[in-house]
């Protein structure tokens, strides 16, 4: 910890897994004598790297870039890249140990990484952004591999950013591999990637409902935090499955629609013209728009969905969400809950679905895209999505059956650390000391 004492995010990460592991390493001695978790929260290789670009008025910019490798014991490193003006080493290392139990949960063959930069989209252009990503690629490029490191997207990384990216490997490396995933369908990309993170939320959480209180979406209100590609995806599949979703947000507010989200809507605001969710309310009477995206947990609801950023659901929110009945908590995003506000919910026995296993439905479809990669031949629709249905229902029976074993029934959060350690932990006992 003093090492990484400049880093909360990643300590934060790191000491919500530990604490729920005490069971595991008494029950397996093997791992204390190999050091895995010493070398668990270790990362194999950080490359850190300057990223100079010109701007359209022709003045030079200097951004900062990623990429942590932080575990291969399964399989080769995964995990998306993040542009956005908070990234920072300890930001990217908290999501690269999180992607190492979750890619472990897919029961998909892939270790666990996460890169980015703190560059801002925001307000650039598309020859900006295209040259941003050829200036980013340039460098990343002698770091990863498809069978070495295989990024993705993540928060200001999609469709376009990735085919940047990809065109830009493919010309200094002269090799058509399938070295990112999230790509476009014309490219390599597989169907339902880009629904697989919030659409694999939805099946987990009413997986987690079925099993746990006989319930599921039908006829509930659903708070629903962002408007990018979890959120938006999430909102679309829990109204498919009979859920009421009333708001919608980003970094400057947040919607509320009693009479449900018109995703429509907010798929052309979003990405027809990545405007703002505040033109929501001009063009949806009886929606209303508030300043502060905090305010989207004082919502009246019954399942809550993070779909936005780190520590986004404070104590105070917590409380706000319980106070109004709402019972469930599934999180889109990684690492939306402060320890604070998951003390919460287990105290007022909300059924929680952490991120590294909620919204692991991305990473596992793209696990399915390097697959379809490799095969070099492309699954339907509905065969993909039906695998991502089967593995997020797998996630939830993983978790409860080691929760179990491990004297913690019910608990979502601690089955989903054991069950996502064991596996990875079994590997690099196996492989030895590295
Ligand atoms: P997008 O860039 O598509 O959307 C992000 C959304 O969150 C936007 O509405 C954005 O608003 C909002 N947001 C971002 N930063 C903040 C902030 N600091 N405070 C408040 N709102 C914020 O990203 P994704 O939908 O891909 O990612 C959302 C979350 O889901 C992240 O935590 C990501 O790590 C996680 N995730 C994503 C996966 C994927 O497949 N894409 C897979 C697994 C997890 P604004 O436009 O104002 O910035």
């Amino acid at each position: 910890t003093k090492r990484d004492g400049d880093q909360p995010e990643f300590l934060q990460a790191v000491y919500e897994v530990l604490d729920t592991l005490q069971p595991v390493i008494e029950k397996h001695p093997e791992y204390e004598a190999n050091g895995v978790l010493e070398r668990i929260v270790e990362p194999e290789r950080v490359v850190k790297f300057r990223v100079a670009w010109v701007d359209d008025s022709g003045k030079v910019q200097v951004n900062r870039g990623y990429r942590v490798q932080f575990n291969s014991a399964i399989g080769p490193y995964k995990g998306g890249l993040r542009f956005h003006p908070t990234v920072n080493e300890g930001v990217i290392k908290f999501l690269g140990f999180e992607q190492i139990l979750k890619n472990s949960l897919t029961t998909l063959p892939m270790g666990g990484g996460k890169g980015g930069s703190d560059f801002d989209p925001k307000g650039k252009s598309d020859a900006e952004v295209m040259r941003f990503c050829q200036a980013f690629m340039t460098e990343l490029q002698r770091h990863i591999g498809q069978f070495t490191d295989v990024p993705a997207g993540d928060i200001n990384v999609g469709a376009r950013e990735i085919g940047y990216l990809f065109g830009q490997y493919k010309r200094i490396r002269d090799e058509y591999s399938g070295v990112l995933t999230g790509k476009g369908l014309e490219f390599g990309g597989s169907l339902a990637r880009t629904e697989a993170t919030g659409y694999g939320l939805c099946y987990y959480t009413q997986e987690a409902l079925r099993v746990l209180k006989n319930d599921s979406f039908e006829g509930k209100t659903v708070a629903i935090s962002g408007s990018g590609n979890v959120a938006i995806f999430a909102t679309e599949k829990a109204t498919e499955l009979g859920a009421k979703v009333v708001t919608a947000s980003d970094s400057n507010g947040y919607i509320y629609d009693p009479n449900g989200i018109q995703l429509d809507v907010v798929k052309d605001i979003k990405l027809g013209h990545r405007g703002r969710i505040k033109e929501y309310a001009d063009r949806v009477p009886g929606s209303e728009y508030h300043e502060g995206c905090a305010g989207v947990w004082t919502v009246k609801c019954d399942i809550a969905l993070p779909c936005a950023t780190q520590n986004e659901i404070d104590e105070a929110s917590a409380e706000a969400l319980v106070a109004n009945g709402c019972t469930v908590v599934c999180e889109g995003a990684n690492m939306p809950s402060t320890p604070e506000a998951i003390a919460v919910y287990q105290k007022n026995g909300v059924l929680y679905g952490p991120a590294k296993a909620a919204n692991a439905g991305g990473v596992a479809v793209s696990g399915l895209e390097m697959s379809q990669n490799s095969y070099r031949l492309s699954w339907t629709f509905e065969e993909t999505d039906a695998k991502l249905k089967g593995i997020m229902e797998s996630i939830v029976a993983e978790s409860l059956a080691a929760a179990k074993e491990y004297g913690e029934e019910g608990d979502l959060m601690a089955g989903a650390n054991i069950a996502g350690f064991v596996k990875v932990a079994n590997a690099m006992v196996a492989q030895g000391v590295l």
